[in-house]
C-alpha cells in the first residue's frame, strides 16, 4: 500500500498509546496507535476509507484503508457500558467516507460522567503496515495532520525479519496460568523490538507471535510443549526473550497470601494457617476438587457457524439460570451470573475472537480470561474476585456449546472440600452434597463463595497458600474456621476434642431456634435488640424465620449490584415494599445506596481511582448525583408502611453530609406528605467515631460498620487477602472507638447498634454490649445464636469485661480474653 496521512479525528490532546487508563489498549494488546483525549463531540474519519464495522454500542469503528490495513476508532473506554446512549452514528458499515467526514457524534459530557475515561485510541488493527504518530503531545484540531500509516515493508523491519537462517527451540509453558493475555502482550512486545519473525507452535497449531490474539488462541497450558521458530533480525534473542515470558510472569504476581502476623493467635503446632471466611469447626476427610476444563477446539468451523454456536450457548445456560431455584445468596449470585452473560463487552470480545477464526469454545474462553486479567489488574481483591465468576460462567457456555458437562461434583457427605479456588457454581453443587467444610489455597474473606458458605453454615478457611497442596485426598482433617487453620491427621483426642465443640455448638443452635420469636434480653434483664441483615427479600424471609426482631441493615447496593442501568423509583420501591412485608410488624433499617470503593456498581460508572476505599463511594456518591439520592428517597418514601422504615447513611464523615440528606429528605416528605421518618448515620470512619457527639445532634440513631472502621482505623483494605489476617475488629484501637461512638451518643440519648460482621461474632457481642452497644445486627442465619448469647450475660460482667478489653495490647490479647469470657459464662 502507499503511505497514508492520518488526520486527527477528534479535537482533544493528543496522547502516546501508553497512557491510556487501560492495559488492553495501553499494552498494545489491540494494536498499535496514538489516543486523544477529545474536547470535541464529533468522530471525524482520519482519511478516505470504508466504513468496516460500526460497534451496535456506536462506541467504535472499524475503518478500511485498503490493502488489508484496517483502523479502529474507540471512543472512549469501558463506553460499551453506556449501551449506545451517548453516541449518535452517522454513517453505517459499508459506507464510504471522505478523510474529514463526521462518523459519529458523541455527548462528552455523558461520557465523562459515567465512563472510565474519555481517552479514544486510534489504533491499528490490521495489515502489514506500521502506524507512527505526527503530531507530538499536545492540543490539535480536527483535520491537523496526526499520524502516518506506512507499508511494514518500508520500515525495513519483516524484510530484514524475512533475512538469515531459521532458528528453532522447545521449550515448556510454566507459567501458572498458561499463557494469558498479559504475557501473550509481553511476547508481542517483545518479538516486535527484535525484529524477528517468530512463531509459536503447539501439537498441529501455531500463531504468529504479532498477534497476542493468536498466541492465546493456543490455548497454552502450563505445562504444554511448545516449539518456537524464528528468523531475521535478532532471531536468537527473540527466542531467549519468548522462552523467559513462557517460564515466569514480568509483571507482579497477585500478591502473595501474606501468613499471618507474629501478633496472631498462636495455633496449634502442625495447623496450616489461613484467613477464616466463615466460621465453625468441621471434621472430615480431604476431597480434592479438580479444575474440569474440556480440550477446546482451537480453530474455528467458520464465523456465521460458530457464531450461531455461541449465541446457542449462552442462550442454553441463560435458561439454565433462570430455571435454578435460589433465594438470598445464592440468588444474588445466579443474577450476577446472568448480567454476565448480557455482559456486551465480553460477548464483543468473544465475536472478536470468532472473527479472528477461533472456535466458539475457545474464543469465550478467551474473552473470560482477558477480561478477567483486567479485573485482577486493577489490584482491587473484591473486583479480582468476579474474574472467578466471569470464568465460571464462560466454562458453563463452553459445555454448552460442547455438548460436554461439567464432570458432576460428586463429593460424599462429610467431606471437607479443598480447592486451588472455588466457583460458585461448584459451591450450589457442594452444598447441596452436605459438605462439612471447604479449605481453599487462595481465594479472599469477601468473595462470593465465602458469602455462600457463611449464609448456610458451613465453615471455610480460605488463603491457605500452597501448603496445602501437600495433603492428599482422604487425609483426615479438622477443620478450624474460627481460629482459620487447618489440622492435618488430628490425634484421636485431638479430634474428640474438636467433636465436643461441634456437639456444643449443634445442641445451642438448636436450643436457639427453639427460642423462636422472644426478644432478646441480658440475664439482668436490659433489652438488647436482635435483628438482621439483610441483602434481598428472600433474606428477609430467612430473618423472620429465624426470629429476628427486625432488619439493622439492608444492602440496597447489593439489590442492584449488577445491573447496566439504574434501578428506577418504582423497581427499588417493589423490593423495598417487599423486605418490609416479609418482616410484619418489625423496624426495618433500610441503608442507602453504598456503591464505590469495593463495590462498583456498573450503572454508576465511577472513574478509576488510585485510592477506591478512600474516594468516591457510599453518601459521598449519592450527593455527588442528587438524582440517585432523590429516586431512592422517593422509591423508599414510598413504601406503604413507612412507620416501621428507619433510614440510614453510609460512610458518613462529617455532619454536613447528613444535614444534606435530612435536607433532600425533609424536602420530598413535604412534597409527598409524608410524617417523620427516622435518619440515621453509619458510624465507618474514625471521623464518625470521634465526633459522634456531633453526628448524634442530627441522627436518630447511629449505627456502627465495624467491617469499613477497623479498615480505616487499621488502615489494612478490607479486600485484600495480603492483609486479611491482621484485620481484626476486636483491636483495641476499633474497641476503643467503638466505645467513644457509644459515649458520644449517650451525650445526646441516641441508641447505637452495630451492623457489621463484629456484631455476629460471639467473642466480639458482650464487649460490644458492655461499650454500650444496645442493638447487634447479624446475619439471618447468627440471629438464633446471638439472641441465646445475650441470654446468658450481665451488664456488669460485660462492663468489666469490655474495660479489659480495651486497655488490653493488641487483637490476639483481646480474643485471649474473650475466650477466657466465654468459658465462665458458659459454665
Ligand atoms: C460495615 O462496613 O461494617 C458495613 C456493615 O457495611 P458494608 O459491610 O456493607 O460495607
Ligand atoms: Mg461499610
Amino acid at each position: 500500500m502507499t503511505d497514508k496521512q492520518l488526520l486527527a479525528p477528534l479535537a482533544g490532546w493528543v496522547l502516546p498509546l501508553t497512557a491510556v487508563p487501560d492495559p488492553v489498549f495501553a499494552e498494545g494488546m489491540m494494536g498499535p496507535g496514538v489516543a486523544i483525549d477529545p474536547t470535541g463531540d464529533t468522530l471525524h474519519a482520519p482519511c478516505d476509507a470504508r466504513v468496516q464495522t460500526l460497534h451496535a454500542a456506536g462506541h467504535a469503528i472499524t475503518l478500511d484503508l485498503g490493502d488489508g490495513v484496517s483502523l479502529l476508532v474507540h471512543i472512549g473506554i469501558d463506553t460499551v457500558r453506556l449501551g449506545g446512549s451517548a453516541f449518535t452514528p452517522l454513517v453505517a458499515p459499508g459506507d464510504s467516507v471522505r478523510a474529514g467526514d463526521a462518523l459519529i457524534r458523541f455527548d462528552l459530557d455523558a461520557i465523562v460522567r459515567q465512563a472510565a475515561s474519555a481517552v479514544t485510541p486510534v489504533l491499528l488493527v490490521e495489515g502489514a503496515a506500521t502506524i507512527a504518530p505526527i503530531a507530538g503531545e499536545g492540543l490539535i484540531a480536527v483535520g491537523a495532520p496526526l499520524a502516518r500509516i506506512s507499508a511494514a515493508t518500508a520500515e525495513g523491519g519483516l524484510a530484514d525479519a524475512a533475512a538469515g537462517e531459521t532458528l528453532r527451540r522447545d521449550a515448556t509453558v510454566l507459567l501458572p496460568h498458561g499463557l494469558h493475555a498479559r504475557p501473550a502482550a509481553r511476547i508481542v512486545a517483545a518479538v516486535r523490538d527484535s525484529g524477528a519473525e517468530v512463531t509459536l507452535t503447539a501439537g498441529d497449531d501455531s500463531a504468529s507471535a504479532t498477534s497476542p490474539i493468536a498466541l492465546l488462541s493456543l490455548g497454552l497450558a502450563q505445562g504444554r510443549a511448545v516449539t518456537i521458530t524464528a528468523r531475521g533480525g535478532d532471531a536468537a534473542g527473540a527466542i531467549d526473550a519468548v522462552v523467559a515470558l513462557l517460564s515466569a510472569e514480568v509483571d507482579a504476581p497477585p500478591p502473595a497470601v501474606a501468613p499471618p502476623p507474629a501478633a496472631a493467635p498462636s495455633l496449634e503446632p502442625g495447623a496450616l494457617p489461613g484467613v477464616p471466611a466463615a466460621p465453625g469447626v468441621a471434621i472430615g476427610r480431604a476431597v480434592w476438587l479438580r479444575p474440569d476444563i474440556p480440550e477446546l477446539p482451537t480453530t474455528g468451523e467458520g464465523v456465521t457457524i460458530e457464531r450461531a454456536r455461541l449465541a446457542e450457548g449462552i442462550a442454553a445456560v441463560t435458561a439454565d439460570l433462570a430455571a435454578t431455584a435460589g433465594g438470598g445468596q445464592i440468588g444474588g449470585v445466579l443474577a450476577a451470573h446472568r448480567a454476565i452473560l448480557d455482559d456486551p463487552d465480553l460477548r464483543g470480545r468473544a465475536e472478536a475472537g470468532i472473527a479472528n477464526g477461533m472456535a466458539a469454545a475457545a474464543a469465550m474462553m478467551t474473552a473470560a480470561e482477558a477480561q478477567g486479567a483486567q479485573l485482577r489488574a486493577t489490584g482491587n481483591a473484591r473486583i479480582a474476585e468476579r474474574a472467578d465468576d466471569i470464568r465460571d460462567v464462560a466454562l458453563r457456555v463452553v459445555h454448552a456449546i460442547l455438548g460436554t458437562r461439567a464432570a458432576a461434583v460428586s463429593v460424599p457427605a462429610g467431606a471437607i472440600v479443598l480447592a486451588d479456588d472455588l466457583l460458585p457454581s461448584q459451591f450450589a453443587a457442594l452444598a447441596a452434597a452436605q459438605v462439612a467444610g471447604f479449605a481453599v489455597v487462595g481465594g479472599g474473606p469477601t468473595s462470593h463463595v465465602a458469602m455462600l458458605a457463611a449464609g448456610l453454615g458451613v465453615p471455610m478457611v480460605v488463603a491457605l497458600g500452597d501448603a496445602l497442596r501437600v495433603i492428599a485426598d482422604g487425609t483426615m482433617l479438622i477443620l478450624d474456621a474460627d481460629a482459620g487453620a487447618v489440622v492435618a491427621d488430628p490425634a484421636p483426642d485431638r479430634i474428640a476434642q474438636a467433636q465436643t465443640v461441634i456437639d456444643r455448638r449443634a445442641a445451642a443452635e438448636a436450643a436457639a431456634r427453639a427460642a423462636g420469636d422472644a426478644p432478646a434480653a441480658t440475664a439482668d434483664g436490659t433489652a438488647i435488640h436482635v435483628y438482621a441483615n439483610l441483602g434481598s427479600i428472600a433474606d428477609a424471609e430467612a430473618a423472620a424465620a429465624a426470629g429476628a426482631e427486625g432488619c439493622g441493615l439492608l444492602r440496597t447496593e447489593i439489590l442492584f449490584l449488577d445491573r447496566a442501568v439504574a434501578p428506577d423509583v418504582a423497581e427499588q420501591a417493589a423490593d423495598y415494599r417487599g423486605v418490609v412485608a416479609a418482616l410484619p410488624g418489625r423496624p426495618v433499617v433500610i441503608r442507602l445506596l453504598d456503591v464505590g470503593g469495593d463495590k462498583p456498581a456498573p450503572y454508576l460508572a465511577i472513574p478509576p481511582e488510585e485510592n477506591p476505599a478512600l474516594g468516591l463511594r457510599g453518601i459521598r456518591v449519592s450527593l455527588a448525583r442528587p438524582e440517585v439520592l432523590d429516586t431512592q428517597l422517593r422509591a423508599i418514601l414510598a413504601v406503604p408502611e413507612i412507620d416501621r422504615v428507619r433510614i440510614m447513611v453510609p460512610m458518613v464523615a462529617s455532619v454536613a453530609e447528613l444535614i444534606a440528606v435530612r435536607a433532600a429528605l425533609d424536602r420530598l416528605r413535604d412534597e409527598l406528605g409524608i410524617g417523620p421518618v427516622p435518619l440515621g448515620a453509619m458510624v465507618e470512619t474514625p471521623a464518625a467515631a470521634a465526633t459522634a457527639d456531633l453526628i448524634a445532634a442530627h441522627a436518630d440513631f447511629l449505627s456502627i460498620g465495624s467491617n469499613d472502621l477497623t479498615q480505616y482505623v487499621l488502615a489494612m483494605d478490607r479486600g485484600n487477602p495480603a492483609v486479611a489476617s491482621g484485620i481484626d475488629g476486636l483491636h483495641p484501637a476499633v474497641l476503643r472507638l467503638i466505645g467513644m461512638t457509644c459515649d458520644g451518643a449517650a451525650t445526646r440519648g441516641v441508641p447505637v447498634s452495630v451492623c457489621g460482621g463484629l456484631a455476629a461474632d460471639p467473642l466480639a457481642a458482650p464487649i460490644l454490649i458492655g461499650l454500650g452497644v444496645r442493638t447487634l445486627s447479624v446475619p439471618p442465619a447468627r440471629v438464633p445464636a446471638t439472641k441465646a448469647l445475650v441470654g446468658r450475660l450481665t451488664l456488669a460482667a460485660v462492663r468489666t469485661h469490655a474495660a479489659a478489653a480495651t486497655a488490653a495490647a493488641g487483637a490476639a490479647e483481646v480474643r485471649a480474653l474473650a475466650r477466657q469470657f466465654a468459658e465462665e459464662i458458659s459454665r
